[in-house]
């Protein structure tokens, strides 16, 4: 998702209290149990979108702390129209940045938890490296991740699932939870909390694929 730019939107980021910002993120690798104050469980959501599923998340699951990550300004500024009409949460925050990056934001083993949702599909193979569950960047999260926490994936593309799923084989991830139909799974269900994307593929009639994988102990 790439919204057209909107002037001024870089500025309301910078000015906003639900952000914290591209000059202080590095600082916080390894702090962020001081960022939120206390010492819950941390789960990423990687390329939130205008965020209606992490700000859901943070509502349902008071006892867990989140941090939304979106790529660009006019996307995230939709997050945070939405987050200003919402209940007040002090379980959440956003960043603006590319994931290329999370290692420099996030300390070894300082996260329980990564939801991709929807990712950008990055169709020519050329471009395989930028698809958010590549080999390239399940190093990456690896890096982060605790011990025995996992990666919980969803999308309505089956090339990019393919792809997701020859990934986690080839890295050497266990893979815990694989549908092609998530939405008929009762089980699966239980707790699903839609994204933007979900709830408009879903209703065009599309399955949704779910996946859940867990990195390799060194
Ligand atoms: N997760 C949302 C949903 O399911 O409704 C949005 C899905 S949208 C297709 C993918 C989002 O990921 C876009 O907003 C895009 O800007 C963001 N994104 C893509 N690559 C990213 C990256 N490297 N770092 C951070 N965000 C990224």
């Amino acid at each position: 998702m790439r919204l057209r730019n909107i002037p001024g939107s870089r500025e309301t980021i910078a000015a906003s209290e639900y952000v914290v910002h591209e000059d202080v993120m590095r600082d916080k690798k390894g702090h962020w149990n001081e960022v939120f104050g206390n010492d819950q469980p941390l789960w990423l959501e990687i390329g939130m979108g205008k965020g209606r599923f992490i700000m859901e998340q943070a509502q349902t699951h008071p006892d867990t702390n989140f941090v939304g990550i979106e790529k660009y300004s006019s996307v995230l500024l939709r997050a945070l129209e939405k987050r200003a009409v919402s209940e007040e949460l002090n379980n959440l925050w956003f960043l603006r940045m590319d994931a290329v990056d999370i290692t420099e934001v996030f300390g070894p083993q300082e996260v329980d938890g990564i939801y991709l949702n929807f990712s950008d599909p990055w169709p020519k193979d050329r471009h395989a490296s930028r698809r958010l569950p590549s080999r390239e960047f399940l190093r990456r999260y690896q890096q982060i991740l605790k011990k025995g926490a996992h990666i919980e994936f969803k999308t309505d593309n089956r090339d990019l699932f393919t792809f997701a799923i020859e990934c986690a084989q080839e890295e050497g991830w266990t893979i815990d939870v694989l549908t092609w139909n998530l939405h008929a799974d009762e089980k699966l269900m239980e707790g699903n909390i839609m994204t933007e994307y979900e709830e408009r593929f879903s209703s065009a009639g599309n399955p949704i694929f779910k996946l859940v994988i867990t990195p390799p102990q060194a």
